[in-house]
């Protein structure tokens, strides 16, 4: 078993209703089959609540579909509209394809040697584009419901998942483990973002792989996750008042960072070699788009292939990737 106590790293004893810790003796529920490795932390998810939801939305599954579950998930977790909730699921079954072009691409050294981890994984569907070709990913996530839908989706594309609810700040995965990382559109929402990068370092086996993508901070298209123009431009903490006066929502749990803030991030987690790349968007992702977003779409895909835009993108595109190796510390020779 990948998953460790995240309090202490100590080997987890599964006692059928819970796993206990056998260092630390801290118990750990067991929740429709995931077990549940959160520490107490701030965090986007109410823990109790997402217990709870857990099991509805294991029954949605059980009596409809794994999409029903899905859009239960958007509707009434997250509280979208129909027309939004209808849209992302939409976009989740888009994002499987993605994922797979991706896996043919910067995610290769995924698909290598394991154990691989998928940290922050949703619905687990880089998990599923994997057990498509006979391969196995791990997968952490700060949200039950989300995982009970991995679990679903993963097992009918034949693989026996291994899911666990955990913090990125606080991975249940013993030092030195995996040999890659993959967190995609995550480090934006952990409450303790340099925490979450020494987390990923300690994991990483020496000479492991790491990969992880996150929306730019300071992009001219509006902020991704509410629609708002202007956000990252703006010092922290002015970002939440602008976001409820101009779109008249939260902003909590998001903090988009810029490029030099990331390999910041990197340098003082002792991973200093890092890669950084403005990808195109995907065709797929386009085709889901309205007109104008998808006009503005390619238009973008246009221009990011200059050679000037690419000196220019960390201050004006979309979203970029970051990616590296843990170095094997030099041996004296
Ligand atoms: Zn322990």
């Amino acid at each position: 078993m990948l998953w460790c106590c995240p309090a202490c790293h100590g080997n987890l004893q599964d006692e059928t209703s819970h796993f206990a810790c056998s260092a630390c003796a801290k118990n750990f529920p067991i929740v429709c089959g995931v077990p549940d490795l959160r520490i107490q932390a701030a965090a986007w998810v109410d823990f109790e609540n997402d217990r709870y939801r857990a099991t509805i939305i294991e029954n949605i599954v059980e009596r409809c579909s794994v999409e029903d579950a899905i859009y239960d998930i958007f509707r009434n977790s997250r509280r979208f509209s129909h027309d939004k909730a209808s849209f992302r699921v939409m976009q989740v079954y888009a994002s499987m394809e993605m994922y797979s072009e991706q896996l043919d691409d910067w995610l290769l050294p995924a698909l290598k040697a394991g154990p691989v981890l998928d940290l922050g994984c949703g619905p687990g569907l880089l998990s599923v584009a994997a057990a498509k070709r006979g391969k196995s990913i791990a997968g952490l996530d700060v949200s039950i419901e989300w995982l009970v839908v991995a679990k679903h989706l993963i097992g009918e594309h034949g693989d026996a998942p291994q899911l666990a609810a955990g913090l990125a700040e606080a991975l249940p995965v013993k030092t030195d483990t995996l040999r890659t990382l993959v967190s995609l559109d995550v480090i934006e929402h952990v409450g303790d973002q340099q925490g979450y990068v020494n987390e990923i370092k300690r994991v990483l086996a020496p000479g492991g792989n790491f990969a992880i993508s996150t929306p730019n901070r300071f992009s001219l298209s509006p902020e991704p996750h509410v629609g708002v123009w202007g956000v990252g431009f703006l010092p922290v903490p002015l970002q939440a008042p602008w976001v409820k006066f101009a779109g008249g929502v939260k902003y909590e749990f998001t903090r988009l960072l810029s490029v030099n803030e990331t390999k910041s991030l990197f340098r003082k987690a002792d991973l200093p070699k890092i890669k950084i790349e403005f990808p195109l968007i995907s065709k797929k992702e386009i085709a889901i788009f309205s007109g104008a977003k998808a006009r503005l779409a390619r238009l973008y895909n246009r221009i990011i292939q200059k050679k000037l835009f690419q000196q220019l993108a960390p201050y004006v595109g979309a979203y970029y990737r970051v990616s590296g190796m843990n170095e094997p510390p030099k041996t004296a020779k």
